[in-house]
C-alpha cells in the first residue's frame, strides 16, 4: 500500500460513520453448493480441493445429506436433496447445480438475527435451528440480500 493509498484508508477509519460498525460476521464459515449426487460430487471435490471430505452428515429435518471439506479458514459444504420437496432438490430443478448459499459465522446468532430483522432483512426461521456440523443456523431470504441466500451460523458449544 502506498502513502497515498494509506491516507484515505486511515481517514476512513476515523470517519464517524464507521464507528457504528462492528464486525459481527466473523468470517465466511462455508459456501454451500447444491449437487445432484454426493457419491459423484465428493470424489470430484476431493480432487479439486486436494483434501479429503472430513465429514458427511444427514440433516433429516431438511431432507438433505451434506459433505464437508476444509479449505483454509473456510469450508465447502456439498448438499444433496434426499426428497423432491427438499429445498436443495427444488433449487436444482430451478437453477441446476451450483452455489446455493454463503454462510457467515457469528458470535451471537440471536443478537445478529435481531440486528438484521430491525434493518429489514427477511429472516426465514424465527428461531435458530440445528444445522449440520454442530451449528445453530438461520437463513435470510435472498430477495432482501440481492439474490444470495445467506446463512448465519454459530458453533454449538
Ligand atoms: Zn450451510
Amino acid at each position: 500500500m502506498s502513502y497515498f493509498q494509506v491516507i484515505p484508508y486511515i481517514a476512513a477509519l476515523y470517519n464517524p460513520i464507521y464507528k457504528s460498525y462492528k464486525i459481527s460476521m466473523v468470517r465466511i464459515e462455508h459456501i454451500g453448493i447444491a449437487v445432484k449426487q454426493l457419491d459423484e460430487a465428493i470424489p470430484l471435490y476431493e480432487q479439486l480441493l486436494n483434501t479429503p471430505c472430513y465429514k458427511t452428515e444427514a440433516v433429516q429435518s431438511e431432507n438433505v445429506n451434506t459433505a464437508f471439506f476444509r479449505t483454509g479458514e473456510s469450508k465447502i459444504e456439498l448438499l444433496e436433496g434426499t426428497a423432491p420437496e427438499s429445498a436443495i432438490s427444488k433449487f436444482i430443478d430451478k437453477k441446476g447445480e451450483g452455489i446455493h448459499h454463503i454462510a457467515f459465522e457469528v458470535e451471537n446468532i440471536h443478537a445478529e438475527m435481531k440486528r438484521l430483522a430491525a434493518l429489514g432483512f427477511e429472516i426465514l426461521n424465527a428461531e435458530p435451528k440445528k444445522g449440520a456440523d454442530n451449528k445453530l443456523v438461520c437463513f435470510l431470504h435472498p430477495k432482501t440480500t440481492k439474490g444470495v441466500l445467506v446463512e448465519l451460523c454459530q458453533e454449538i458449544r
